[in-house]
């Protein structure tokens, strides 16, 4: 065991996938091959690539899965999908091309509504109308993997946890397969909300969402938003660090890493990295934590110019 490790390998071995999202240009496209590249050498079980809601970001979320299966390799990439402000045709299709692409594991979500977070959602005229339809639908075209989300915190529309759990029992009763969790920072709520998911009589792992902090400001501006906390504990231990990014780096891979190993020592197995499109702090929480390096082999990327010219 590398002496660094705050995880000893003889616990068993924890499960790890990691989130991207679609680059908004060229320069941005080169930098999540590049992670991509480097976060392979980690053989995540799953990577997972974001969809905008309404669609906004459809061809690139297909541009990025058909290059991560097609290309690079990686048949284990799981496409999301929102179905907020689109007619079920549309939804319908965009399965299809994920389909095409060899996709056989989706992240279903309704999506933020098109007001924004914090408007009222209202269904599309002609749309599925919840993320519990789309499960559904997805069920009923094939055997795929589905995953979807949970709130241990709670979701900004959501009057209370319970109704929150109700609606994670309607996507697992519509045949979801997992539950990938928002952020959150505190162990205490998600062992809480854990219990309260398993007495609702919900059996699907549900996975922890992970953000290893790269920037506190707009972390807490982002929290703020999702309804997610960051607790003082952490502010403190990131705030004063701001004009020393060595530090704040390894401060910041030691927060999450420590997140990691504190759930599994409560049990979880499983953990999801939302990377940002980034490698170095990932990998150094992956490092931390103990993390097998695998050789370049099944999961591997080529590099991100082998990808360019092949
Ligand atoms: P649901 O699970 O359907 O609902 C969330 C909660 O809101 C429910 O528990 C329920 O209590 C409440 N609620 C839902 N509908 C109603 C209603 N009609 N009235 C009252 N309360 C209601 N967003 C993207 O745009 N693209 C992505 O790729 C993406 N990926 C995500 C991945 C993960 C793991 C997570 C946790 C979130 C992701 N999101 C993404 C954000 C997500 O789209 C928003 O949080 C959105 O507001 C809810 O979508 P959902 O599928 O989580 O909703």
């Amino acid at each position: 065991m590398n002496a660094r490790t705050l995880y000893p390998a003889e616990r068993g071995n924890l499960g790890l996938s990691f989130e991207y999202f679609p680059p908004k240009n060229e320069e941005m496209e080169i930098q999540l091959f590049q992670t991509v590249a480097d976060l392979a050498i980690f053989a995540p079980t799953f990577q997972t690539v974001t969809y905008g809601a309404g669609g906004s970001t459809k061809a690139r979320s297909l541009t990025t899965v058909k290059r991560m299966i097609g290309e690079v390799g990686l048949k284990n990439t799981a496409a999301h999908l929102t179905c907020v402000g689109a007619p079920k045709a549309e939804v319908d299709a965009v399965i299809d091309e994920f389909v095409a692409c060899g996709v056989r594991h989706f992240v279903a979500l309704r999506g933020d509504p098109q007001g924004g977070i914090g408007s009222a959602y209202q269904p599309f005229p002609g749309g599925y109308e919840s993320s519990a339809a789309l499960v559904k639908a997805l069920r009923a075209r094939g055997d795929f993997e589905i995953s979807v989300s949970a709130y241990p915190e709670k979701h900004p529309e959501s009057p209370d946890v319970a109704a929150d759990i109700d609606m994670l029992k309607r996507k697992v009763d519509s045949g979801a397969t997992r539950a990938i969790t928002q952020f959150f920072f505190d162990n205490d709520d998600f062992e809480r909300y854990l219990e309260r998911v398993r007495r609702a009589g919900i059996h699907v792992p549900i996975v922890p969402g992970i953000l290893p902090i790269n920037n506190l400001a707009q972390v807490v501006r982002f929290a703020g938003l999702c309804g997610s906390k960051v607790p003082e504990a952490i502010i403190s231990r990131l705030a004063h660090l701001d004009d020393q990014p060595e530090e704040r780096f390894k401060e910041a891979s030691h927060i999450a890493a420590e997140q990691i190993v504190d759930l599994a020592r409560r049990g979880v197995r499983d953990f999801h990295l939302y990377t940002m499109n980034r490698s170095p702090l990932i990998a150094a929480v992956c490092d931390l934590v103990g993390y097998a390096r695998r050789p370049a082999n099944r999961t591997a990327a080529p590099s991100y110019r082998a990808v360019a010219t092949a």
